[in-house]
């Protein structure tokens, strides 16, 4: 371990659009805090809708953004509790959602939507994970057994968002074996990772549509049993396209697919619905701002549901992370580790759907 810095340096963002570059002082730790030297901080599509789009921080600017953390514990609080002073040392993932684990909602196990819940990179004050250390309440970190490596923590930061909130979407929509399952914008890494659990969670059929058909390729030997390319094609040609595999294989096209929506576009959006058929589920894991239009009496008629899924509780981070140790899931096809310093280069890259994997920032400072 490292001695502790006088100084926490970031890539602050101050202003859309706008970063920089600054040393911070190491703040005191608040009862029940930790203070954790990151990583690895992933980069999520969410992450660029704040920096490009002004879609609003809870913290206004300047703030750190980054979410998907993983690092090592550094320093825990004064007169810190016994369980929050043997975290010191041991490696961690920083879930993306803390809950307040005393509100309704989280008594009543809806933890992950938690009204007073603070997330890194955007209401956790002003610490993110784009950042040499960040102090974080230490209940729900996610513990990474003893004898990982450190040269094999980086690549576990997407545990942290984009392998657990599918985990979660596929609790909400009960994925069970023999499950058939159309994934749009499955090239995405809350896509990616959403085909993989599937097969992990015995589906028996995962159909991928994305623009990006080399991102869907690395996905057959992962899960995917079909790609759709779905680049300059319109929605009817799309459901034409998976009417026809579905005829191949013997599939009613119709008839209970769950559909998870994870690309948060208007045409991912349209597709999902016009797939949504007698007893399916479309569960809706991407945002976008727009509106999109639908006859809700469709859903009488067909028996059928949409449900959204947002972030992952922290209790179930420990199962989807021992998924990924034991390669179930795996996660180095998918991932690219980046130094921080190239934090502008990649969130631009990123912005023009330039990057095949998942970009995972390593501080540099
Ligand atoms: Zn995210
Ligand atoms: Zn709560």
């Amino acid at each position: 371990m490292n001695p502790l810095p006088n100084e926490i340096q970031a890539w602050q963002m101050v202003a859309v659009g706008e970063l920089r570059q600054v040393a911070l002082p190491l703040p005191a730790l608040a009862a029940g805090e930790v203070l954790v030297e990151i990583h690895g901080c992933g980069v999520c599509h969410t992450d660029l809708s704040y920096f490009y789009d002004g879609v609003p921080t809870r913290q206004a600017p300047p703030l750190i953004l980054g979410h998907e953390i993983v690092g090592v514990v550094v320093a825990v609080a004064e007169a810190a509790s016994g369980r929050d002073a043997a975290l010191l040392g041991r490696a961690v993932i920083v879930p993306a959602v803390l809950p307040c684990h005393d509100c309704a909602l989280c008594r009543s196990g809806r933890e992950n939507r938690c009204l007073q819940q603070r997330m890194p990179g955007n209401s956790l004050g002003i610490y993110g994970g784009f950042a040499s250390h960040i102090p974080v309440p230490a209940g729900d970190l996610c513990l990474i057994p003893e004898g990982v490596a450190d040269s094999a923590l980086p690549h576990l930061a997407v545990v942290a968002d984009a392998v657990t909130t599918p985990y979660q979407a596929a609790l909400r929509a009960q994925l069970e074996p023999g499950d058939r399952l159309v994934v749009i914008g499955a090239g995405g890494g809350v896509g990616g990772y959403l085909v993989q659990l599937a097969k992990v969670l015995g589906a028996a059929q995962v159909v991928g549509f994305d623009l990006d058909m080399a991102r869907l390729a690395a996905l057959q030997n992962h899960g995917l049993d079909h790609a759709i390319d779905a680049a300059g094609q319109s929605v009817s040609q799309l459901k034409e396209a998976f009417k026809t595999h579905c005829q191949a294989q013997g599939l009613p096209a119709n008839v209970g697919w769950k559909i998870f929506e994870c690309s948060g576009s208007q045409a991912g959006q349209e597709l999902a619905l016009a797939l949504l058929g007698f007893v399916g589920k479309l569960m809706v894991v991407g945002y976008g701002r727009h509106e999109v239009h639908y006859n809700i009496s469709r859903l009488m008629a067909f028996d059928a549901e949409i449900i959204g899924s947002w972030g992952c509780a922290p209790r179930h981070y420990p199962a989807v992370l021992q998924l990924c140790l034991d390669g179930r899931i795996a996660l180095e096809p998918f991932v690219e580790l980046r130094p921080m310093s190239a934090i502008r280069e990649v969130f631009a890259a990123a912005r023009r759907h330039e990057l095949q994997r998942r970009v995972v920032l390593t501080p540099d400072f």
